[in-house]
């Protein structure tokens, strides 16, 4: 079976050829113009995936709240403008003629890293991508934990802050406000005007800047306290650690550390923390291998 799969963003839309083992045929990039508006965006994907021949099924992972079963956007933010309500199963299913799987970009990722990835010998994990915000995909079972709105796993919205800074969702106190990659830049750059991203804030580290150190010191207990309510929670063997942020050594030995101080010894004792390995391919390969459990 071969699965034609893309990724949908708000600024790159990915296609890849995906065999049944997870293994990458072809891939390009292209800018999706996410601006535009969903309708727009719809006709481009379209285009391009119009390009390719010998596919069974078409796997979708994109950017918004959706419903996996319908494959439709429930929500979509301003990033892409009229996503809200795109029904993508239909329109692509009438275009292609072959069975369609649509899924959310974060829930598609933590399905290819439980596939082909980090978390392939577990059938029970979190897979948490640290960027701008934080995702997260819950996996019991080996199934996606959907809820009842089919939105489940935003840990990035977890309350770790009681009246703290305002969150996109409308609450104070969220965790992506303290713990995520546009955090750690935040407060860096208070104690280093130089620090204008994390690759600047690993720089000023590692030429043994003192109130740098503080301030990822600082961010490290962030993480550390949202990820040990989860610990908590759900009492994971894996949690799979995903964000260009999570490849600094220093941010996996401080966060072992930090982990140590906060979460309980019992559920740490059976537990991994591990680097994702499909890095910005995990949602195109997650939605290929839901695309291959569709019937037909
Ligand atoms: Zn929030």
């Amino acid at each position: 079976m071969k699965i034609l799969a893309a990724d949908i963003g708000g600024t790159a839309i990915k296609i890849g050829e995906v065999s049944d083992k997870g293994e990458l045929l072809s891939f390009a990039e292209h800018p999706a113009d996410a601006k535009k508006g969903g309708p727009a965006l719809m006709e481009k994907l379209c285009g391009l995936l119009s390009g390719y021949s010998g596919y069974d099924r078409i796997g979708i992972s994109t950017a918004g709240q959706v419903d996996a079963f319908r494959g439709e956007i429930i929500f979509a933010n301003e990033n892409i403008p009229q996503y809200t309500g795109m029904k993508v199963k239909q329109i692509l299913e009438e275009r292609f003629s072959v069975p369609v799987a649509v899924e959310n970009d974060v829930n598609a990722a933590a399905v290819g890293e439980g596939a082909f990835g980090a978390a392939r010998d577990y059938d029970d994990y979190l897979c948490l991508t640290f960027g701008t915000g934080i995702g997260g995909g819950i996996v019991l079972g080996g199934k996606i934990l959907r809820g009842a709105g089919g939105v489940a796993g935003e840990v990035g919205h977890l309350i770790t802050h009681k009246g703290g800074l305002l969150c996109g969702c409308g609450a104070r106190g969220c965790y992506e406000q303290y713990a995520s990659t546009t955090a750690l830049v935040r407060e860096a750059k208070k104690a280093c005007p130089a620090c204008v991203d994390g690759r600047a804030v690993f720089a000023e580290l590692n030429a043994g800047n003192a109130a740098v150190k503080a301030a990822v010191d600082s961010w490290i207990e962030e993480v550390a306290c949202g990820l040990a309510s989860l610990i908590h929670t759900f009492n994971p063997p894996c949690i799979v650690l995903g964000g260009g942020i999570m490849n600094e050594k220093y941010i996996q030995d401080g966060l072992d550390t930090a982990l140590k101080s906060v979460a309980m010894a019992s559920f740490l004792k059976d537990m991994k923390l591990v680097r994702a390995e499909l890095g910005n391919k995990a949602g195109l390969l997650g939605a290929a291998k839901w695309a291959m459990e569709l019937k037909d």
